[in-house]
């Protein structure tokens, strides 16, 4: 068995890289050790969109040109299911970096920072002593779970997985676009809604393309996951043809599991923290990661209690908007009119994109404008 370690972060994905190079820049002889079952840079099923709010948490972590490499991207154009359209101009850009990039990229700065860095699958959780000692070998005063949508560090403390009817099922893959495209389009599907495909532009002449569903969705169709997912994204974009498909689940937040046990912090997919509207989560994985290393330590007494009070005030009304915007979303046509009020005001669209993407909340304004606009429609049968 090593020493204690003052905080062991199972998983490299954004969530935990966030947690172990926060934990090393507010206590630079932190003893913090990383772990993930792969070595770097590997792949993860996903969009790849990187939000303005997403870069906003690399610069507090001290990484503010991560990805200044990459292009950025002001356009966004959205079809909603019943064919609403909005096309327009983000108030900050988006960054589309593959997630074989981005993720190694995080990885070698914790280990830049003294972060040790291993190759190692969990597979067994116990406590003793009032440490946490993983697989009988590696033992720590904290844990960040961040080991993704299929948590095994959840598990061992005992949480729910995040239950199928708030969980979603997206295939990614790539393909060729003119260098010079550089809006993000995405296309609803009222087909088994809420369902949605994506073309995002990288910048290098490729755009991650994909498409997602809830997972209840996609198991009423009675078919193999493969060929619908694979059958609509072709359906969706039949002029990009996509390679290197590749299909993940996304835990979305109204499913969200809890903050932890114990010593145990959970941060990012682990802990559920998916946006149930847009399926973003990477900006929740480091804003969540980055608060679970800071409650590790700076408050090494009782690190959960921390890690949920940072994380409620950060991020509670938000939760509980998505959550109730979610509930609303099961209707077509309430996406419908979010979509032609966000096509005729240019505030409503900035503040959308703040739900979607961010850590924005609706104001009673906007949903009243959001609800006639809704209501209308019913009336009106379309
Ligand atoms: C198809 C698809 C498209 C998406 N598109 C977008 C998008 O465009 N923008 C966006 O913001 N979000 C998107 N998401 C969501 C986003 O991918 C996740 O929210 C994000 O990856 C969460 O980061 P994480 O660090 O929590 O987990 P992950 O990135 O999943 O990282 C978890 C890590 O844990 C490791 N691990 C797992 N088990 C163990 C174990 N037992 N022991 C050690 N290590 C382990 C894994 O190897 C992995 O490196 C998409 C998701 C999917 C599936």
């Amino acid at each position: 068995m090593d020493d204690v370690w003052d905080l062991v972060v199972v998983g490299g994905g954004p969530a935990g890289s966030a947690a172990a190079l926060r934990a090393r820049q507010l206590r630079p002889d932190a003893r913090v050790l990383l772990l993930d079952r792969a070595d770097f840079p590997r792949d993860k099923a996903c969009g790849d969109g990187i939000a303005a709010h997403g870069r906003d948490e690399l610069a507090l972590l001290g990484l503010p040109d991560l990805i200044a490499d990459y292009r950025p991207t002001r356009h966004l154009s959205i079809v909603s299911p019943g064919g609403a359209e909005v096309h327009a101009t983000v108030a900050r850009p988006n960054h589309v970096v593959p997630r074989a990039v981005f993720d190694a990229r995080l990885v070698e700065a914790a280990r830049a920072r003294g972060v040790e860095v291993r190759r190692h699958r969990v597979r067994a959780l116990a406590v003793r002593h009032g440490h946490v000692v993983l697989d009988e070998a590696i033992a720590a005063r904290a844990v960040v779970g961040a080991d993704g949508a299929n948590s095994v560090v959840r598990r061992l403390i005992g949480m729910a997985d995040v239950p199928d009817r708030h969980t979603a099922i997206a295939v990614r893959g790539y393909a060729d676009v003119p260098l010079d495209d550089d809006v993000q389009r995405i296309a609803m599907q009222g087909r088994g809604w809420p369902a949605y495909a994506w073309s995002f532009p990288v910048g290098d002449g490729s755009a991650n393309v994909g498409f997602g569903m809830l997972l209840p969705r996609l198991r009423a169709t009675g078919l193999p996951g493969r060929e619908v997912l694979h059958g609509r994204l072709a359906e969706l974009l039949p002029h990009l043809p996509a390679r290197d498909l590749r299909a993940h689940h996304l835990p979305l937040s109204p499913g969200r599991p809890g903050a932890g046990a114990g010593r145990v912090l959970l941060a990012g997919d682990a802990a559920g923290l998916i946006n149930p509207l847009t399926g973003e989560g990477i900006y929740y994985a480091l804003l969540s990661g980055r608060l679970a290393g800071e409650a590790a330590v700076q408050a090494p007494g009782d690190p959960l209690t921390a890690y949920r009070g940072r994380l409620g005030r950060a991020l509670g009304r938000h939760l509980r908007t998505t959550d109730a915007l979610a509930l609303a979303a099961r209707s077509p046509r309430f996406i419908d009119a979010a979509i032609g009020v966000a096509a005729r005001r240019k505030e409503v669209f900035d503040l959308l994109v703040e739900v979607g993407l961010g850590a924005g909340t609706v104001p009673p304004s906007l949903l009243l404008a959001v609800a006639r606009g809704w209501l209308g429609r019913a009336v009106r049968g379309v």
